[in-house]
């Protein structure tokens, strides 16, 4: 495991700073047109790829348009219109079981807040800040995923590997205006440039000012 530094505080906020003028047009991949998709979206996501995510989602939001639709499905109805996804027979029953909860406790509507999210099959915390930042306006965290995971350690911004604990130090160094977008704008780097197992430091708008430019590195 290699060592991580910290940035201080201004140069955290400088590179963030350069990052959001990098990547103005940072937001959320998967798509949907309203909270139900976007919880169902965000299940399938886990460890896979927005863009297999997004051809499966195509093909299930034709047939499924309520909780209650996914409430009484039998699993092999979903997971038809599911390829390319790791775990999907366990992410279909828990979009089963999310909704068939959503239908009993809130009356076929995604709840709105980080402590009922939280409590549904298949919903972590990056998850439920996810949906609540993209379906609802609402930043009650960061969302800390893989890449912003990775280019938060290389970066400096955090020495906390684990999700709950770097979305605590992202939370203290960003303004809370800035929660919902931030994520996004990491994500984005982590995806074009600072990339996983090997960044293109080269190339990278931090390079002058991220303690891991031109280290190659496996995380
Ligand atoms: S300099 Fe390299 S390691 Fe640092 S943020 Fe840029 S691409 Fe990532």
């Amino acid at each position: 495991m290699p060592e991580f530094k910290l940035l201080d505080h201004a140069n955290a906020e400088r590179a963030l700073a350069l990052l959001k003028k990098e990547y103005p047009d940072a937001k959320e991949i998967l798509n949907f047109s309203n909270p139900l998709e976007m919880m169902v979206a965000i299940i399938l996501a886990a460890r896979s790829k927005d863009e297999v995510v997004n051809k499966c989602t195509a093909e299930i939001f034709k047939h499924y348009k309520t909780a209650k639709d996914y409430a009484n499905a039998k699993p092999p109805e979903i997971l038809k219109h599911v390829h390319g996804i790791l775990f999907a027979g366990n992410k279909v029953s828990s979009i089963i079981k999310a909704c068939q909860i959503i239908e009993e406790r809130y009356k076929g509507k995604v709840p709105n807040n980080m402590e009922d999210l939280v409590e549904l099959p298949g919903i972590g915390r990056k998850s439920a800040n996810t949906i609540l930042i993209n379906a609802f306006g609402i930043a009650e965290g960061i969302p800390v995923d893989t890449h912003v995971n990775r280019v938060s350690l290389r970066l400096g911004l955090s020495k906390n590997a684990k999700p709950d604990d770097m979305e605590q130090d992202l939370m203290k160094l960003v303004d809370r205006k800035d929660w919902g977008r931030i994520a996004y704008v990491i994500k984005f780097h982590g995806r074009a440039v600072c990339q996983a197992p090997v960044p293109s430091c080269s190339k990278c708008v931090l390079n002058n000012i991220c303690p891991r430019n031109g280290v190659a590195s496996s995380k």
